[in-house]
């Protein structure tokens, strides 16, 4: 249909609500809803948060969201990255798992679906949930002080056995990482 092309081509210049484009092409709410809904069932554009985009533009702000940790705007290294999936279907990526712990005592009340993060010796994809973490140890891959993650308590306790740092699960770790953050630096003011 003539519209839908239409549509296409104004979505881009601004006209990103269902109103505007009955505005512009002087139908009702109704019709324009009709046709973005079945435009929506054929993949050609997305509604989020009340706005209309193009199926392209969805992916760019995709990848835009993958290009640094949302605690601290590092880039990520893939080998330590969280990704956190909220249940609005938001998807949050941290560096290292302590931007994560960061990131989630941040979240408070909303919602996790679903969070997963690397092994650091094994390389595979584990629980966030469910990981033992190595704090504060000599290791700092990314972010100090370093949380390190492990599928198995055994390998905590033997890279902390290398390494230092203390051996702890996810509750311990949500409540000391910010915690370890907040201490206060003695600042000498004697010389003032
Ligand atoms: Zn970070
Ligand atoms: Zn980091």
């Amino acid at each position: 249909m003539r519209r839908h092309e239409r549509i296409l081509e104004l979505i881009p210049q601004g006209y990103r609500t269902v109103k505007a484009l009955a505005d512009y092409f002087n139908v009702s709410l109704m019709t324009v809803y009709r046709d973005v809904r079945s435009m929506e069932k054929k993949g050609l554009l997305v509604r989020k948060h009340g706005m209309l985009l193009l199926k392209s533009e969805v992916s760019e702000e995709e990848v835009a969201s993958s290009q640094g940790c949302d605690f601290c705007s590092k880039a990520i290294d893939k080998r330590l990255e969280v990704v956190l999936r909220l249940v609005s279907g938001k998807v949050l990526r941290a560096c290292c798992p302590h931007c994560a712990f960061m990131l989630i005592k941040r979240l408070e009340g909303s919602e996790i679906l679903s969070c997963m993060t690397w092994d650091f010796v094994r390389l595979n994809p584990i629980n966030f949930f469910s990981a033992r973490y190595v704090i504060n140890s000599e290791a700092i891959p990314c972010c100090t002080p370093s949380v390190i993650a492990f599928f198995s308590e055994q390998d905590a306790f033997k890279f902390q056995k290398g390494f230092g740092g203390q051996v702890m699960g996810f509750e311990e770790a949500l409540s000391e990482v910010p915690r370890l953050m907040t201490i206060p630096v003695k600042v000498n003011l004697s010389g003032l």
